[in-house]
């Protein structure tokens, strides 16, 4: 059996129809998007479907400790680790159809291509459908964080996205939150990870270029920038006397843009606080929320200085508030991606992913690589996300390809 006469068993309308499946469990009938929240009874609902159809390929299927769903094709080789395929199938409220889905059902169209025509590869293949990967729970990627064993104190108090506890939430879907930590797997118990995702941006659409090869997901550093001023009578107080927060904090919200712009990442003010914030008194405080995305520290480290020393230069406070370094594709995973692209006829693009994944957790397991979309538009988390049909099967073919050329590689 050669890698095309699998290719050509690949069937990618099966994959479209059961995207329209999962499409309809926990769909919102007035916005048309998708309501599977971590854990509530439309995920287990999408989940319980996912694994029916992981069963009928005649594949162990587990849920783990955390909630991960877990199916194994086994390999020729039984002492090598799986090959992860991965996605998840919960959904932000009244988000799209393909976030997470379109992963999780393309590895279950490679794997069922690989079923029918009898193939087995060296290493097994495990198919993951993540718990909990939208942050409507603890942070989001719960169900990869605590595979990976990063369990931190206190995660079973916070609250989730129907204001009760994650203890609560996990005993009301049959899951005993004293056992969470059993979810952590060791390293190297996986070969590799392969996630296939929607973009989530427009870059793939805009440049019709089918596939983009993902470098590494983006470190994320947060601050927060307060400028003193003092707050006076704004009718009574000269221009020329004032000392107006504010004046020192608009100009420094065009140089985030630009000291991102001049490093080539990005950089975004969300939050403007102004006190005491109302319209006849001059500001005396203004606090900034200030946040730098980028794949290489070397970089966001020379972005934070300069923005340091800004802030600094107006006498403005520049506290940290939180940093997830970037996390980086394996060279080898991304080379069989762009093989695979290229074997496929496709165009493809090495790209950063600037929203997180799974796979930042799972690094810490094993090598890691993802494969994107295009997402029409750069619109996801909505119910207008779409990533036309094409798409789709050619995102399942590069997963198929890429994990038949993995197997001979890691
Ligand atoms: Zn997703």
């Amino acid at each position: 059996m050669t890698i095309n006469s699998l290719q050509a068993m690949f069937d990618g309308e099966q994959l479209l129809a059961d995207l329209e499946v999962l499409a309809q469990i926990g769909v919102d009938e007035t916005t048309g998007g998708m309501v599977r929240l971590a854990y509530g009874a439309a995920d287990r609902a999408g989940r319980a479907w996912v694994r029916g159809e992981m069963e009928k390929l005649g594949l162990a299927v587990t849920e783990d400790a955390a909630g991960n769903t877990i199916a194994l094709y086994p390999g020729t080789e039984p002492d090598l680790p799986p090959i992860a395929l991965a996605s998840h199938t919960d959904t932000v409220p009244h988000g799209g159809k393909y976030d997470g889905a379109l992963g999780v059902l393309a590895a279950l169209a490679a794997v069922r291509t690989l079923h029918a025509a009898g193939v087995r590869l060296r290493h097994p293949v495990a198919i993951i459908n993540f718990a909990a990967e939208e942050a409507t729970m603890a942070g989001g990627t719960m169900g990869s964080r605590l595979m990976a064993g990063n369990y931190d104190v206190g995660l079973l108090q916070r609250l989730g996205w129907n204001g009760r506890s994650l203890a609560d939430i996990l005993r009301e879907a049959g899951l005993d939150p004293n056992r969470i930590t059993e979810a952590a797997r060791p390293v190297g118990s996986l070969a590799a990870y392969v996630e296939l995702h929607v973009e989530q941006g427009g870059l793939l659409a805009e440049t019709k270029t089918a596939v983009g090869v993902v470098s590494g997901i983006v470190g994320i550093r947060r601050y927060q920038v307060v400028f003193l001023g003092y707050a006076n009578h704004a009718g009574t107080t000269p221009m020329a006397s004032r000392r107006d927060a504010l004046w020192l904090a608009a100009p420094y919200v065009l140089q985030v843009r630009d000291v991102a712009v001049a490093h080539g990442i990005v950089g975004t003010v969300g939050e403007v606080t102004v006190s005491p914030g109302v319209a006849n008194v001059i500001p005396g405080r203004v606090e900034l929320s200030v946040e730098i995305r980028g794949l290489e520290t070397a970089v966001l480290d020379a972005a934070e200085t300069e923005l340091r020393l800004a802030a600094e230069a107006v006498g403005a406070e520049f506290d940290f508030v939180e940093d997830k370094e970037p996390v980086l594709a394996d060279p080898r995973i991304m080379e069989a991606i762009a093989a695979s692209c290229r074997a496929l006829g496709l165009l493809h693009r090495v790209m950063p992913s600037g929203a997180g994944h799974d796979g930042m957790n799972i690094v810490q397991l094993c090598p890691i690589g993802m494969i994107f979309v295009p997402s029409e538009g750069g619109i996801s988390h909505s119910p207008d996300e779409y990533t036309v049909p094409e798409d789709n099967v050619n995102g399942g073919r590069v997963l198929l390809e890429t994990l038949l050329r993995l197997d001979g590689v890691v």
